[in-house]
């Protein structure tokens, strides 16, 4: 796979800009002459064939030579409803994600949360996002949702099939037909787990227990497996 960017404005003309960091990466590290070829994707699912036509110093003009759509996601749509770890084990479990295929991140604040993922947070969130994609060549970004208290978010989309990760709850091996949904939603709690009362509440809305095996994962290592058995 070729070297890829993120485009954050839109084609105009057939013309294409690349700013910022984008712009001098390709530029001062990588030394990139007029009349290269890049890959370019913004997120939507198309990925875009540019020639340089060129070099600012902090501005690319690219010419969009061919765009298609290309699809790397997996059957499944995955929502993972975190409540975050702090610092590199966050960015660690959100680059993990986006490769291992993860449609979209909720950071759940849970009784016990560490993080509290708002303002800059979450925009450092999505940048993690942005260059995970970069490199592991998905053309859909993974959406982070703002963050949203665990007890609220119970209540939210009803209509998907909603779980939540925990010791005491049915064996994910025998949950085999988790794979042949379309849609779910898994949440994963904090180092302290959840609450006894969080999980009162989501029980009584209709959410199930999930159990992920005889060992205790710590929460990055229990959102990569549930990924990693359920995406393909
Ligand atoms: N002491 C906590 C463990 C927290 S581990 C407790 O007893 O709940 C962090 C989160 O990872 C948990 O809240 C749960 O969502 C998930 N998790 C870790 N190990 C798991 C397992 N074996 N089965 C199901 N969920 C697990």
């Amino acid at each position: 796979m070729s070297r890829r960017y993120f485009l954050e404005s839109s084609i105009v003309d057939s013309k294409a800009q690349l700013v910022g960091d984008e712009a001098k990466h390709l530029a001062k590290v990588l030394r990139a002459k007029t009349g290269e070829q890049v890959t370019l994707f913004s997120g939507d699912g198309v990925e875009h064939l540019a020639q340089i036509l060129s070099i600012g110093k902090s501005r690319i003009e690219l010419a969009i030579l061919e765009s298609h759509h290309i699809s790397r996601e997996p059957r499944l749509s995955l929502c993972l409803a975190i409540a975050l770890p702090r610092g590199d084990r966050q960015r660690f479990l959100i680059e993990k994600c986006v490769e291992l295929g993860v449609a979209q991140i909720v950071p759940l604040i849970a009784e016990r949360s560490v993080a509290q993922p708002v303002g800059n947070a979450l925009d450092r969130c999505r940048r993690y996002v942005i260059e995970a994609s970069k490199q592991c060549g998905r053309n859909h970004l993974l959406r982070i949702e703002g963050a949203c208290r665990a007890n609220d978010f119970w209540n939210r989309e009803t209509s998907r099939r909603r779980l939540i990760a925990h010791p005491y709850g049915e064996d994910l091996a025998e949950c085999s037909a988790l794979s042949d949904q379309t849609e779910l939603t898994i949440a994963i709690g904090p180092e302290g787990g959840f609450a006894d009362e969080e999980i009162a509440c989501a029980r009584d809305l209709g959410w199930s227990l999930l159990q992920l095996g005889p060992r205790i994962l710590r929460v990055e290592t229990a959102a990569f497996y549930v990924a990693a058995r359920l995406l393909d």
